[in-house]
């Protein structure tokens, strides 16, 4: 819907003499046109993806015949030739050097398999994006590959046939037509020996068949045939500006988005890793690990396939993006540093209220609404009242407290001083004492950060629970991508936006990857009846 209203925006802006009555024709023509025949090449690409087609090249791959398709092995070569014969079906050229699909690296038989679909842009046809998957498994098993059944035939349906597959589905989509322009040059390929220490990929990236610089992203594919609870794996968003963006865009373009789980750990378990130790940006797809991972029991039968056709949709519209965007992100070599425990530190790194108080309380107590003292910290607010361990908290500007989560709220959205009513342990007497809070009072309840790799968005560091933007569902790790329909340019105008007083701030936020619209309702302050 929105692609064909622009489709027609633009064409009508682009012949400037016409009547307006001609341009209520054209109109006419051009939506009942679009109507009898309303797909776009990419349209026509995504549609060409087919779960008959998934089907059929792990059926074939994770056959028994090829008897778990170890590198070097009578099967690992039959896979290959397959593959071969399917890049030939689909009308790609050879890039494995000397006018061969195959790279071969080892006198034990391995080999790559690789093609390209060249670029159809002047300028950027000597620029590259990889896709690529791993084509070998561990065949029968040995005591390092096989987690079970040594001897058996390991088919690896879902490592590595499915991401195989995938990537065969890619080429042919993107190549099918003929009508699709792909700016870039797209380099296919199927790697050899990943299950012996991803043999193949580092064979490449030190031999490689293009040069390593010209390569402005790879896309890898391993394990992506069991997608679970909608949710897939999506490693590298770090490694360049603006990757997470690229892959919410087109996961949000897909009939059902999935839930994308942005994992920021970048191991060497997968042929990403020798690229992004060449300092090229990089995607690692996956639906994550099972039962039958490295058994003899990873067959065909258990392969999720309308998740894998969902997964290979979404890969054939973003590297499509990739392959035609003018500019794509160089690497961010500070990626090598933002780990998982980095991730979860950056998006719960707001204030919280113990921090402001300067003193923790008692968790069970607190669940029956009772604020009872742990711990004071020195020179906090806490401190200075002369609060001690094992006080309780009976009233904050004298309102009872009866909830810990209301409690923690209103310490940070107090002003800078307040009295609390207090009893201290095994004693009767009240007292009251004035707190004198660092820093500003929130009011919407949640702070947020500036990252340099998600310039579309600001990452929610915390969200107090019991504060309006609780109420409304806004979470840690949301990221907010727009206020009343502006978009963040670098966070730099949040703090502004927000600062509306009246009405309702609506924000819409990705939330693993799918946006969700949250609707902040602003009410003046209990007791304030000011206007
Ligand atoms: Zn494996």
């Amino acid at each position: 819907m929105s692609r064909l209203s622009s489709v027609f925006r633009i064409r009508s802006v682009r012949i400037p003499a016409v009547t307006a009555v001609a341009t209520i024709l054209f109109a006419a023509i051009s939506t009942s046109f679009l109507r009898a025949d309303p797909l776009t090449p990419l349209d026509q690409a995504l549609a060409s993806v087919r779960r008959a087609d998934l089907k059929q090249h792990i059926n074939t791959l994770a056959s028994d015949t090829l008897r778990g398709r170890a590198a070097g092995s009578q099967g690992g070569q039959a896979a290959g030739a397959y593959l071969v014969q399917q890049l030939r079906r689909i009308g790609l050229k050879p890039a494995g050097g000397n006018g061969d699909f195959y790279q071969e690296f080892s006198e034990k038989g391995f080999r790559n398999v690789l093609s390209v679909l060249p670029g159809t842009d002047p300028k950027l046809r000597d620029r590259f994006i990889v896709i690529g998957a791993h084509y070998d498994h561990v065949g029968l098993g040995t005591k390092r590959t096989s987690l079970g059944g040594i001897g058996q035939i390991h088919n690896g349906a879902d490592d590595n046939a499915s991401g195989s597959a995938a990537v065969l589905e890619v080429a042919e989509a993107l190549a099918g037509s003929g009508q699709l322009d792909h700016r870039r040059s797209i380099l296919f390929v199927f790697w050899d020996a990943e299950e012996l220490g991803l043999l193949g990929s580092k064979y490449w990236t030190a031999h490689p068949t293009i040069p390593v610089e010209a390569i402005d992203m790879a896309l890898n594919v391993d394990m992506v045939g069991r997608l679970r609870d909608d949710r897939l794996v999506v490693f590298g968003s770090r490694t360049g500006v603006g990757l997470r963006h690229l892959a919410v865009k087109h996961n949000t373009r897909l009939k059902r988005p999935m839930a994308l789980d942005f994992n920021w750990d970048l191991l060497a378990n997968s042929d990403h890793h020798p690229f992004f130790a060449k300092d090229i940006p990089v995607l690692f797809l996956h639906t994550g690990l099972h039962g039958q991972y490295h058994r003899p029991g990873d067959d065909a039968d258990r392969i999720a396939w309308s998740g894998l056709e969902r997964i290979t949709r979404l890969l054939v519209s973003l590297s499509h993006d990739a392959a035609c965007r003018s500019e794509m992100p160089g690497f961010r070599p500070v990626a090598t540093e933002e780990s998982e425990a980095y991730r979860r530190k950056l998006e719960s790194s707001a204030t919280n209220a113990q921090q402001r108080l300067g003193a923790a309380w008692d968790s069970e107590l607190a669940q029956q609404g009772i604020i009872q003292l742990t711990d004071v910290a020195d020179d906090t607010a806490a401190d200075e009242a002369k609060l001690k361990k094992g006080d309780r908290l009976l009233k904050l500007g004298g309102v009872d407290i009866k909830d810990a989560e209301e409690f923690a709220w209103r310490i940070l959205s107090s002003p800078s001083q307040i009295e609390v009513l207090t009893r201290r342990r095994n004693k009767k007497k009240l007292r009251i004492r004035t707190l004198l809070l660092p820093g500003e009072a929130q009011r919407l309840g949640f702070e947020w950060l500036v990252d340099d790799a998600e310039p579309h968005a600001v990452v929610v560091s915390g969200v107090s629970t019991a504060s309006p933007a609780g109420r409304a569902g806004l979470k840690g790790a949301d990221r907010i991508t727009t206020v009343n329909g502006r978009p963040i340019a670098r966070g730099a105008n949040l703090a502004k936006l927000l600062s509306q007083r009246h009405g309702t701030i609506t924000l819409r936020v990705e939330r693993q990857g799918r946006y969700k619209p949250i609707r902040l309702p602003l009410q003046p302050a209990s007791g304030d009846n000011s206007p």
